[in-house]
């Protein structure tokens, strides 16, 4: 059996997941890494995306991730994230809802629009829908 470490995904609203973990493969800014039990010592931003893990059971679990960082220790990973969501508490209706409303800015093109804010909340409402 795989040797554990614990993994801590908090955002600034919640404990999303606290629990021991085989391995966890993470969305870093620089490319997606894994972590296992005795990994070297560093700390990364992430990028939007998922974060996969298999828990103690050997189950595989999925999250999406907006952004943040990670610290990865010999026997501990933290997840400093914006938002993020466990598969199973995605709405998907809400990020349907949004992929359209970001879709909708950015064909309009209107003058005071966010290119960048609208780019980003897509890339969000994509990536949750992806997981799901
Ligand atoms: P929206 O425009 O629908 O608010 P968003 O991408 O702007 O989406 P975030 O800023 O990432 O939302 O998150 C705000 C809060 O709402 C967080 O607590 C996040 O977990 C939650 N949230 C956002 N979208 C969803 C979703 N589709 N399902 C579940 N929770 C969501």
């Amino acid at each position: 059996m795989a040797e554990k470490l614990f993994l801590e995904v908090v955002t600034p609203q919640k404990l999303v997941v606290s629990e021991e973990v085989e391995i966890v493969v993470a969305p870093g800014s620089e490319g997606e890494f894994g972590a296992l039990k005795g990994h070297t010592t560093f700390l990364t931003s992430l990028k939007i995306g998922t974060l996969r893990y298999k828990d103690a059971k050997g189950k595989e679990r999925y999250l999406f991730i907006n952004g943040g960082f990670a610290e990865v220790l010999p026997d501990k990973v933290t997840i400093l994230a914006e938002s993020a969501e466990r598969r199973r508490d995605i709405d998907v209706e809400r990020a349907k809802r949004a992929k359209e409303r970001a879709e909708k800015r950015l064909a309009e093109k209107s003058a005071d629009m966010d290119l960048a804010r609208a780019e980003v909340a897509l890339k969000r409402a994509v990536h949750r829908l992806k997981i799901k």
